[in-house]
């Protein structure tokens, strides 16, 4: 039986230090979410980060655009909340509609309150090793792989997804941390050869059960970012869990491995913004 890398433990320390840092700053941060969608998981997503937000003294505003928002409105929003001094943290929810440019309004996040790390500019700075938000779910890999004390130096990480939330970002942090790092997408026509010789197996590519018991081995430590519902309509990952579990050393489940951690990296980094302070992710 695999070790279980439990994110609502690792949640609740990140969860807990916030709520004692902004009691004793006496004043609440604040996070504005830019809702432009109908999107019913992305909405229901928004109410757990404004949730969780107000349990630890942050005031979650939720910018509801998701009646017939087109790109002008969104635009026109985001560069209030980047201009309004009260507002410290703000996230764009996606998806957004189709004739959005959502990169457009990414950029328009000035970077100290980029706290998931959406601008491009802000992925520019990490890519360059400089201070900057990084993607909070590519933070939660990172703090759960800190928290149990995995190795990394030295490690072969193979990333399964290459995208720019959370693939390729974990990849560059992985090797900040001495890892040597294989991505796989797509295109990798069989992942079979790659995940068989990780020894730290980040899948993020929104595929349930793409990562079988026979892909993997005794010492490989499994990271599982992927969320996808199944035929019961229950949350699952993008491992086969029951198998795979028996098969490696240690798994983070789903529910309860990056997601929660994820939340309350995007707690913390809000307080960080309050406080001025951007960090070095890794
Ligand atoms: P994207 O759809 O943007 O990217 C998925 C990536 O996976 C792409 O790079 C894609 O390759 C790759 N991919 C898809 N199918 C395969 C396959 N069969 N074999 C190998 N690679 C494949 O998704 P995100 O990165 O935004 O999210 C990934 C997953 O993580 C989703 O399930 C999402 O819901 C979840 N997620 C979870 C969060 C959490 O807090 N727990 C937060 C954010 C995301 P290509 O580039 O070639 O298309």
């Amino acid at each position: 039986m695999a070790q279980i890398l439990d994110g609502k433990e690792i949640s609740k320390q990140i969860r807990d230090e916030v709520k004692s840092k902004i009691e004793a700053l006496g004043e609440k941060p604040v996070l504005a979410i830019v809702l432009a969608t109908k999107n019913e998981s992305a909405s229901t997503y928004v109410r757990i980060i404004q949730k969780a937000a107000e349990k630890v003294g942050i005031k979650a505003n939720i910018i509801d655009l998701s009646e017939n928002v087109g790109h002008d409105e969104l635009m026109a929003a985001v560069k209030n909340l980047s201009e309004d001094t009260k507002t410290h943290g703000i996230i764009i929810q996606t998806p957004t509609p189709k004739d959005i440019d959502i990169d457009e309004a990414r950029s328009l996040i000035p970077l100290e309150k980029d706290i998931d790390g959406a601008n491009p500019l802000s992925a520019g700075k990490l890519f360059s090793n400089l201070e900057s938000f990084a993607p909070a779910t590519a933070s939660a890999v990172i703090e759960i792989l800190k928290y149990y004390q995995i190795e990394t130096s030295g490690k072969h990480a193979v990333v399964v997804g290459r995208s720019r939330i959370v693939g390729k970002p974990v990849a560059h942090m992985l090797l900040d941390l001495n890892a040597t790092v294989t991505i796989c997408h797509s295109g990798t026509p069989d992942l079979t050869p790659y995940a068989q010789n990780a020894d730290i197996l980040v899948v993020a590519a929104g595929k349930a059960n793409l990562i079988n018991d026979k892909q993997v081995g005794p010492n490989t430590v499994v990271i599982d970012v992927g969320t996808n519902f199944n035929d019961q309509n229950e949350l699952v990952g993008d491992v086969d869990f029951e198998p795979v579990e028996k098969a490696v050393k240690a798994i983070t489940p789903v529910p309860g491995g990056v997601g929660p951690v994820t939340t309350a990296i995007l707690l913390k980094n809000t307080l960080d913004a309050y406080l001025g302070q951007t960090q070095k992710p890794t």
